[in-house]
């Protein structure tokens, strides 16, 4: 038999499967090499098909917090799993996690689950039209709620932009209802308030941008958010799909001490299995059917596996110190990388919020918006990538994500990463 590598697998799925993958991001465009095909995960590594190791920053993109395959997840899954898969019935363990979830996020007084979360983003932002009995969503550019129609708009240019189309498919009439305001502009925020603000349902935002590298929100930012909301009675949407447990447990919302009236859940809450999760304010999600006239359901919804993983993550993830030695490993990395970028004379700049983290290869001092992230050197960056990863260091394949520590990163595993970053700067001036 032929040796298997990760290149003949991926030429392989590139037959059958668009680009090879079942999300554009896993296939590496502009990275320049074909992915690695994954045959395992342990901790805070993941192994290819070919037994190469790598010390993992991704995380499946955000759940994998306590590290990959916990005993305590598998193990929680494994003692559901002989009573059936599914049965489309309430089961106890959907209320086990919507208590869960409520007591951990107190803006949450009642929480649908549903299986990704886009699915959460897309029935929040119906919830809010159908509460509100308006069209209008402000949302930001650069940030992603995922692939639902009226979020997948790209900004135009000003302040206040009448949506496009950014993606074929999306019928502009319907984008037209999506107006996209730059990321921690206040002033941007206050002026379409002022022309617009009585047509809006909902400003759906993450409260910190993980979808263009990791941007976190200025001071006064969120603060303004809530209170244009509060003025026109638009619903204000925070979407912690990535942020939610990872910035610190009570998510963003905790983190900055803003309440928003929805919270859109996903990645950490479903412990590595399909689950998203929308929540909040109970007068506007008793508007949710069966209570009330805005529909939405799911055959598989709160699937008692998923919940099983999703409550032992976060018990975990709720224990003390759990997020001071996250954001403890977090700054031991980037502090390394900003030390060793500067001795090797390339410019380097960091963002940390919690368990996340940003690296920006860009000589500006500060990097707060779509236009400053996308500013940054794109090309060093994808020599940075690639040359990690033949070091055996797997960091987002683009420029545009975010960065996910886990709490089961040691310090030798750090170490190895800043070796690796060292001897990579070197080549890169
Ligand atoms: N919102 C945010 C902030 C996200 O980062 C993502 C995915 N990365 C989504 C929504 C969509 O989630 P999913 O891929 O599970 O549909």
């Amino acid at each position: 038999m032929d040796h298997i590598t990760s290149e003949t697998l991926f030429t392989r799925a590139g037959h059958r499967i668009p680009g090879g993958v079942n999300s554009p991001v896993r296939a590496f465009k502009g990275m320049g090499r074909a992915p690695m095909f994954v045959s395992r995960a342990r901790g805070p590594y993941l192994f290819d098909v070919e037994g190469k190791r790598y010390i993992d920053y991704v995380g499946s993109w955000g759940p994998m917090i306590t590290g990959h395959a916990d005993p305590d997840v598998l193990s929680a899954v494994r003692d559901r799993l002989e009573d059936g898969l599914s049965f489309g019935t309430p089961t106890a363990v959907e209320t086990d996690m919507a208590e869960l979830i409520c007591e951990i996020m107190p803006s949450i007084d009642m929480v649908r689950m549903v299986n990704s979360g886009t699915e959460a983003t897309m029935s929040a932002v119906r919830l809010a039209r159908g509460y509100t009995g308006r069209d209008k969503v402000v949302k930001f550019e650069g940030n992603y709620h995922g692939h639902v129609d009226s979020l997948l708009v790209k900004a135009g240019s000003g302040a206040l932009t009448h949506g496009e189309p950014s993606s074929p498919g999306v019928p502009a009439s319907l984008a037209e209802h999506t107006v996209t305001l730059s990321y921690n502009d206040v002033e941007g925020v206050r002026e379409c308030f002022r022309e617009i603000g009585d047509q809006v349902a909902c400003v759906i935002v993450e409260p910190v941008a993980g979808n263009m590298n990791c941007i976190p929100p200025v001071p006064g930012f969120l603060e303004c958010l809530r209170e244009v909301c509060d003025e026109s009675g638009a619903v204000l949407i925070f979407d912690e799909v990535m942020t939610g447990f990872r910035v610190a447990l009570g998510g963003a919302q905790a983190y900055y001490g803003i309440t928003p009236d929805l919270t859109c859940l996903g990645k950490i809450v479903g412990g590595g299995m399909p689950v998203g999760a929308f929540g909040g304010r109970r007068e506007i999600m008793e508007y949710l059917s069966p209570l009330g006239p805005v529909y939405q359901a799911g055959t598989l919804s709160g699937n008692p596996l998923a919940m099983a993983a999703g409550i032992a993550l976060l018990k975990k993830v709720r224990q003390p110190d759990f997020h001071k030695r996250l954001t403890e490993r977090v700054n031991l990395l980037c502090d390394g990388l900003e030390q060793r970028a500067r001795a090797a004379g390339v410019p380097l700049l960091t963002h940390r919020a919690g368990g996340m983290f940003g690296i920006f290869f860009t000589d500006q001092t500060e990097v707060n918006d779509f236009a400053a992230a996308t500013g940054c050197d794109v090309e060093r960056f994808r020599r940075f990538f690639t040359a990690m990863l033949d070091r055996g260091v797997y960091m987002a394949p683009s420029p545009f994500e975010a960065g996910f520590m886990s709490s089961v990163h040691e310090d030798e595993d750090i170490s190895v990463t800043l070796e690796a970053a060292e001897a990579v700067f070197a080549t890169l001036t």
